[in-house]
């Protein structure tokens, strides 16, 4: 009886230190991950690297952070295609469709002529899938340098391509460029200026004129937006949400599934950094 006694003070005791370590682990935990310190690793089934591309140029023509040569596009499909990793559209996300093993996402913004004319000829011979996000307006003035109706539906007729959003005109296009202006209102950002409904009009308005001009011309469902410049606006951010189910800033980084499919992060592939190397990030 009494070794019993002694047995139980002995665990109580035991169960006491081990229940102060897990607390005072999980505060050193919390405390650390809330100062950005220390970081859980994205489990491998809920990591989606996530990579963003703009304009493609022949080689031998220079290059920016916004360009890279065909070549080195060939060579990204085809050391993504050697690596194993398995390309996936905004839709089959959204679609809860199950993953592929190594699933990867290829994202081109603004709508550059030349994703029709040299990126979606290497999609179709490594049969690798992208999202294209259009600025809208530039499709239907029909602007130079710029994809057509006709080129966005071939290539979202192929099931390799599908149109997102980058907004129908808010990408600063007019005297802008379509450039950012520091300091100034840019992309789907509210000028503290305006009312409920002007904002409502102005921004809200152009965001559901790109959703349903590209569901009209590409006849296919419009599930992804990426935000111009990267920048989210909190008052927009409920019909944004709503309107598509997977959405895509420029914050650099690989996405976590288990977050949502909102906000995804993305990686800016360029001349000066290889594949592989960015993918490590
Ligand atoms: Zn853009």
């Amino acid at each position: 009886m009494g070794d019993d006694r002694q047995m139980k003070k002995i665990r109580v005791g035991i169960l006491g230190v081990a229940a102060a370590a897990a607390l005072c682990f999980t505060a050193g935990a919390v405390y650390l991950y809330a100062r950005g310190v220390w970081q859980m690793p994205i489990p491998a089934d809920r990591a989606l690297p996530v990579l963003m591309y703009h304009h493609i140029v022949e080689d031998g023509e220079p290059c920016n952070d916004m360009t890279i040569t065909v070549s080195r596009m060939e060579q990204d499909l085809r050391w993504l295609t050697e690596h194993g990793y398995h390309t996936v559209l905004p839709r089959e996300l959204a679609g809860g469709e199950p993953l592929p093993e190594k699933p990867l996402l290829i994202t081109f913004d603004d709508g550059y002529r030349s994703n029709y004319e040299l990126l979606f000829p290497l999609l179709q011979a490594y049969q690798m899938k992208a999202v294209v996000s259009i600025m809208v307006y530039m499709q239907d003035v029909s602007a130079d340098n710029f994809l057509s109706w006709d080129m966005c539906r071939e290539m979202a007729d192929s099931g390799l391509v599908e149109i997102g959003s980058h907004a129908y005109s808010l990408h600063n296009l007019g005297d802008l460029g379509g450039n950012f202006d520091p300091g100034g209102i840019n992309g789907i950002q509210r000028d503290p200026e305006e009312s409920d409904s002007a904002f409502e009009a102005r921004v809200l308005g152009d965001i559901q004129k790109s959703h349903d001009r590209i569901a009209q011309e590409v006849g296919q469902p419009v599930t992804f937006f990426a935000y111009p410049f990267g920048i989210t606006e909190p008052d927009a951010e409920a019909f944004v949400h709503e309107l598509f189910p997977v959405t895509a800033v420029t914050r650099h980084g690989t996405a976590d599934l288990g977050k949502g499919l909102h906000e995804l992060p993305r990686m800016t592939v360029t001349m000066d950094r290889e594949l592989e190397d960015i993918l490590k990030d």
